[in-house]
Parts: structure tokens; C-alpha cells; sequence
């Protein structure tokens, strides 16, 4: 069965305006995602709490404890056979506590999860800044895949963005950006579920060569899991083509990291595969895996 795609905001009030927040027009660029982040968390905490609409099942104790046991038991998992493997662990030890974050790069990650954990919420960060090409890859993913796509979105739409704190915030202070955009609306997600999987290879980026399979999350207070960190490119292609899954079609046009439109750029055949991503910002990461 397939289930629809549904859609979540932020809690309101996420973002500072710019009086509070000292950042904009006129304002140093930040590209430290931690940064941003925490200017956004200060604003969260002021902000009225919403009811949560899922709780936690587990206490933070007990999630350290399965993350230990999880990289204890899967540290060495590798292929289609070892992420499974980690996928049906987590769905036997936290069932629907279990949810997937996916950019829509590809739909291999959904397509994992939905083979052990049927109708899986799968979060998709719609930050509204995404090439039609992902959108379609989403919308593709919530038609064909036995998963709920969730799209997770911020506090403020674009347009809000612009009135508060300029137009092209991306290009001025892509840190601000990334912080209202995806890293607390995310937050506030991930605070509902016991274990989050992730993308994450290790051949990546510098940034991610050290990725275990599982973790506890200490950002996010959750379990991570990464049941793709040891595969390579060929590995991913190789996946989808043998099980006729989706890939985005940009990643085949030179983008093999896809991230919002205006921070992501063609490179090179054999460039660094991140070096598209906030090409001269200094900047190699959002902030949700940081
Ligand atoms: S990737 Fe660019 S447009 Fe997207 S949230 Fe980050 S700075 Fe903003």
C-alpha cells in the first residue's frame, strides 16, 4: 500500500527577526551551521510550545544503550545484506519510533526501509528552494513506495523570509539560511521519533569518512543510523539499477550531491562530488549531520 505524502511545519516563531538576530543586509555572512542553529534554537525557546503530535517511547538512557549495542553488533555492516540487517534491527527494537531522512538525491534510502519497515515516515526537508527534479523525485517516491513521505517545513515560507531578513538570504549568510530552513525545523521533527537513518556515506566529503553505522545522535538526543556509510557510488547505482529504483535525474547531469537550487552547482566529472555544494561560501555542510 501506498501511503500520501503529508506536511508538517515548525513550531511557529523559529527565526529571529533581524532587529534580534543582528543578521541580514549589511550583516557578516555566517557559514557555521552551529552558529545558525543555535540562533534559532534561542528563538525556539521563547516561542510558544506546541502540543507534540508523537512522543518519544524511549528514555534517553535507553537510546544511548541501543545505540552501543546497534554499532557493537552492525560497526562492520557493508552492502545490501548489512543494511538490511541494521533496517530490520531498528524496526524490530523501535518500530514506528523509526523515521528516514531522505534529500531526494535518489530513492535507494526509502527504498531500503520500506522492504522492513512498511509505510515508514520518510522526512523530506522542503525548504522551498529545491529543483523541480527533486520535487518530482518526491512526489514520485510517495506514489510508488510503500512509505509516508513527510514534508518537514520551516516556520517561515520564502516569501516571509525575504520581508525579514532580505532577499537571497542564501547567498549573504547561508549558515542563517540553512539554520531557519532545515536544521531547526528537523530539530523539531526528530525530537518526536527514537531513531532517525540517514544517507550518510562515508566517501562523501572529508566530513563524513569517520561515520559510524550506528550512533547516538548527541545533537538530536535520538539513535542515528547510517545503514549506507560503507557503500561506495557504484554501490548506490548499483542498487537502483538492479531494483528498478527512482534516481534524480540531475544526479546522471552532474550533480552528484543535490541540495537547493541556489547553493548547488554542476562539477566536474571526477571533482570532489560535494565541491558543487556552496560553491565559494565556505561552507561543506548544513548542519543536521554536524
Ligand atoms: S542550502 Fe542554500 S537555500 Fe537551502 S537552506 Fe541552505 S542556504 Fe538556504
Amino acid at each position: 500500500m501506498t501511503a500520501p505524502s503529508t506536511s508538517r511545519d515548525a513550531p511557529p516563531g523559529v527565526a529571529r527577526p533581524r532587529e534580534e538576530a543582528g543578521a541580514g543586509v549589511g550583516s557578516g555572512p555566517s557559514t557555521d551551521p552551529d552558529v545558525s542553529a543555535r540562533s534559532a534554537e534561542r528563538a525556539h525557546a521563547e516561542a510558544p510550545v506546541p502540543e507534540p503530535r508523537r512522543r518519544r517511547t524511549r528514555s534517553e538512557g535507553e537510546l544511548r544503550a541501543l545505540a552501543e549495542e546497534g554499532q557493537r553488533r552492525f560497526g562492520d555492516a557493508r552492502g545490501v545484506d548489512g543494511a538490511l540487517a541494521v533496517l530490520r534491527w531498528a524496526a524490530e527494537e523501535l518500530g514506528d519510533g523509526v523515521a528516514v531522512a531522505s534529500s531526494m538525491a535518489n530513492a535507494v534510502l526509502p527504498h531500503l526501509a520500506a522492504r522492513v519497515l512498511p509505510g515508514v515516515d520518510v522526512l523530506f526537508l522542503e525548504t522551498g528552494y529545491h529543483f523541480a527534479e527533486t520535487l518530482g523525485t518526491r512526489d514520485a517516491v510517495a506514489q510508488t513506495m510503500d512509505v509516508t513521505v513527510v514534508d518537514v517545513r520551516p516556520s517561515l515560507s520564502v516569501p516571509d523570509q525575504d520581508a525579514r531578513y532580505g532577499a537571497r538570504l542564501h547567498d549573504r549568510d547561508p549558515g542563517l539560511c540553512c539554520g531557519i530552513r532545515k536544521v531547526e525545523p528537523l530539530r523539531a521533527e526528530l525530537a518526536t521519533y527514537d531513531a532517525w537513518v540517514t544517507g550518510v556515506r562515508r566517501e562523501e566529503s572529508s566530513t563524513r569518512t569517520g561515520a559510524p553505522v550506528v550512533q547516538f545522535d548527541e545533537k538530536h538526543g535520538l539513535v542515528k543510523i547510517n545503514p549506507i556509510a560503507a557503500w561506495s557510488w557504484d554501490d548506490l547505482v548499483g542498487y537502483a539499477q538492479e531494483n528498478s529504483v527512482l534516481l534524480n535525474p540531475l544526479l546522471m547531469d552532474g550533480f552528484p550531491s543535490i541540495g537547493c537550487a541556489p547553493c548547488t552547482q554542476r562539477v566536474e566529472p571526477g571533482a570532489d562530488p560535494r565541491s558543487g555544494r556552496w560553491a565559494g561560501l565556505g561552507k561543506t555542510e548544513c548542519g543536521i549531520h554536524t
